[in-house]
């Protein structure tokens, strides 16, 4: 069941309206994107002044359950997306109801749970780390003796740049690390003792045309993404596999707008999904500075049921995160040649807080004539 009917599935033209649906900074570089080609946004989320609402050409400062909001939200757009996954499934479906959703409230209901989306990928042929439900102390011993320490207990839902995580190693007592978790139910996933991290970002249209950004590869500290490098300098099959797996859950899952997909490269080249978003991705940052068409263009196009751009890359790239303080380096980066500086708006910046990235590009192309 996707959620969408025949009718969900028209183009909407330049000059319509993109409602977003969450206000951060991907929000922010979507509505930048969607001006370029001609639309407005319009941000729903229940934060003022935050990165999107900055940019977008109108805002609903409501939370994500407010029913009259919703109505009005949705009786002002053209089509409904999101930069931000959960939100409560009946407001997707209640904008559903009324105006285009894209992805579909499926899509957002899968990627909201680890635990749902571990067992649709594994359904998809695509190979996950090894898991299993945690719902207590008890299931938590049965998960461990099945896969044993070390191991990573998460939450299922809500978790992201590794919030609600544990890790749980052989001297770990398992009763300290259900208490970590506040009892909310989780999943315990083997630890991978990968050779690197990669993601691939998909993009897919209503019409069911997809179209790539190559895989990168992804550096994480304290589970944060520090930096991601195309190209990522993969083994030909390991690049391919990391793509095919990609494509085939963006497919299964008929997602349309953009998909992506984190993997772990383990030591004999298999590639194990590691989680999912239905959404432009962080890792995709590189792509504004490297390539003819950038991820968030690319989602305008699939959203709007437009034709897919050129996802290739015309340079080599290195992307940054800055978090919190590391802000404050913004003076030597806008002097750094061949640094692309992309700040969010964001007034504080509080440690962990992804507050912008840099963009350090090598260009390929040769000498310029003057
Ligand atoms: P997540 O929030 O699941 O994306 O986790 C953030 C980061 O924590 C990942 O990108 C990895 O660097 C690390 N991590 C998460 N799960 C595992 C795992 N099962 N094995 C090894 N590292 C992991």
């Amino acid at each position: 069941m996707t959620g969408q009917s025949l009718d969900d599935r028209r183009t909407i033209p330049p000059g319509g309206v993109i409602g977003i649906m969450g206000g951060g900074q991907l929000g922010r570089m979507t509505a930048l994107a969607a001006a370029e080609l001609g639309y407005r946004c319009h941000v729903f989320c229940p934060e003022k002044d935050g990165p999107t609402e900055q940019v977008a050409a109108a805002a609903t400062i409501a939370a994500y359950d407010d029913g009259a909001a919703l109505d009005a939200f949705a009786s002002a757009v053209d089509v409904v997306t999101f930069e931000f996954e959960n939100v409560p499934h009946e407001s997707v479906q209640r904008l559903a109801g009324r105006v285009p959703v894209r992805p579909g409230w499926n899509v957002l209901r899968v990627s909201q749970d680890r635990l749902v989306e571990k067992r649709f990928i594994e359904q998809a042929g695509v190979p996950v780390t090894r898991f299993a439900e945690v719902t207590g102390l008890e299931s938590l011993a049965a998960a461990l003796a099945e896969i044993g320490p070390p191991a990573v207990l998460k939450t299922t839902r809500m978790g992201y740049d590794g919030k609600g995580q544990v890790m749980v190693k052989p001297s770990t007592d398992p009763a300290e690390a259900w208490a970590q978790m506040g009892g909310a139910v989780g999943i315990l996933e083997g630890f991978v003792d990968f050779d690197c991290e990669v993601s691939v970002v998909v993009a897919r249209g209503p019409d069911g045309a997809t179209s790539h950004f190559e895989p990168v590869r992804n550096v994480h500290r304290d589970h944060i993404l520090h930096t991601t490098t195309a190209p990522a300098g993969l083994a030909p099959e390991t690049g391919a596999a990391a793509v095919d797996a990609a494509l085939r859950i963006a497919t299964a899952l008929d997602v349309v707008g953009l998909l992506a997909v984190e993997m772990f490269v383990v030591r004999d080249g298999r590639v194990l999904v590691n989680e999912i978003a239905p959404r432009p991705h962080n890792s995709g940052h590189w792509t504004i500075d490297a390539c003819a068409c950038s991820q968030f263009e690319q989602f305008v196009r699939a959203v709007c049921g437009l034709p897919l751009g050129d996802s290739a890359r015309h340079s080599d790239a290195v992307m940054t995160n800055l978090i919190g303080d590391e802000v404050s380096d913004w003076p030597a980066l806008l002097a750094e040649p061949g640094a692309c500086l992309h700040l969010y708006g964001k007034a504080e910046a509080r440690p962990g807080r992804k507050m912008g990235h840099v963009t350090r590009l090598a260009l390929k192309s040769g000498p310029r004539d003057g």
